[in-house]
């Protein structure tokens, strides 16, 4: 398949192509893009995929511009996705102006791309599983995911990516108002944006804040321990040493087996979620109790695409 071979050869259009073949809703186009992901998952999965949320307006766009900026600077090439849950209703607010990053967008080690525009929620995660799959085939080695913090999305964003960063505002009063525990519970770390000028010693409260808030949560499976810290896009402070904390929680997952794992199961998520609405609870139960899932789990890790296994139940 040519488009596929334009991919992996780090073609960007040939790449913007291939996700606008997988966004199609055209039957027609539906095998095409399952071929093409079959091609491109022998060359996927080599990459930090990182999650970046937070309510609209804490500094998401700045904040990615500035960090991929700087991965860009040391060589690396940069993958930019958006997931925006409120994209039906404000017709793709996220990444839809892409002047929003502009010297990333112009940065040839970059590929950014806007939000899916319809579909539902857990349609539109899957998109981008797939999309994160043809970057790195192309060999995007960091691929960002940014999303609005609204609640919903969160569950199925953390199933998309390795390390997921929360981006919060220095408040006044109770820090933890309006922040629900179940977004900072998915959390690899949280940091606080806009450090700069007269918000500095506010934001340096809050962190301490979130610090003393995180002791409460039970541990994490893989061991690791939620960072807290400040950073300042305009400034460009504290963004250098949240990419290290990444590379760090990185090379402990890799060595402790953790990334590996925690991809395998993440695709059992996907799957799982994807045969429950396609086939509906009842069908899916059932599959559940004949076990056919191990069988299901099996054939996916060798390499056959969910919507495969889909077309053979
Ligand atoms: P998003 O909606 O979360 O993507 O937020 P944006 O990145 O669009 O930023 C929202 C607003 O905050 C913009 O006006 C930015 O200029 C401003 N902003 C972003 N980062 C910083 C920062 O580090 N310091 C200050 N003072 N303002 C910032």
């Amino acid at each position: 398949m040519k488009l596929a071979q334009q991919i992996i050869e780090g073609n960007r259009t040939a790449l913007g192509k291939g996700i606008t073949l997988l966004e199609s809703i055209l039957p027609e186009h539906e095998k095409q893009a399952q071929d093409l992901i079959t091609a491109c998952l022998l060359h996927s999965g080599k990459s930090i995929r990182i999650g970046v949320t937070g309510v609209p307006g804490v500094g998401k766009s700045t904040f990615i511009e500035v960090l991929g900026k700087l991965l860009t600077s040391q060589g690396k090439k940069v993958a930019v996705l958006a997931i925006d849950p409120t994209s039906e209703r404000t017709q793709g607010s996220i990444l839809g102006d892409k002047t929003r990053m502009h010297k990333l967008a112009a940065d040839k080690n970059a590929f950014i791309r806007p939000s899916p525009s319809s579909g539902t929620l857990g349609g539109v995660a899957n998109k981008t599983r797939e999309s994160i799959i043809l970057c790195e085939a192309a060999g995007f080695e960091i691929i960002l995911i940014e999303t609005v913090g609204v609640g919903q999305s969160e569950t199925n964003v953390s199933n998309l990516v390795d390390f997921f960063l929360l981006l919060l505002l220095a408040g006044a009063g109770d820090e933890l108002q309006g922040i629900k525990r179940g977004i900072m519970e998915l959390a690899d770390a949280l940091a606080i944006t806009k450090a700069d000028g007269d918000n500095i010693t506010n934001s340096k409260h809050s962190a301490l804040a979130y610090k003393r808030a995180l002791h409460l949560f039970p541990a994490l499976e893989n061991g690791w321990i939620p960072q807290v810290s400040t950073c300042s896009s305009l400034e460009d402070t504290g963004i250098a040493e949240i990419f290290e904390t990444i590379t760090k929680f990185d090379t402990q997952m890799i060595s402790s087996g953790w990334k590996i794992k925690n991809r395998k199961d993440q695709n059992n998520y996907w799957l799982h979620l994807a045969v429950k609405e396609e086939l509906g609870t009842k069908q899916y139960n059932s599959l559940l109790a004949e076990g056919k899932f191990k069988f299901l789990e099996k054939e996916l890790k060798e390499g056959k695409t969910i919507y495969q296994l889909l077309s053979n139940l």
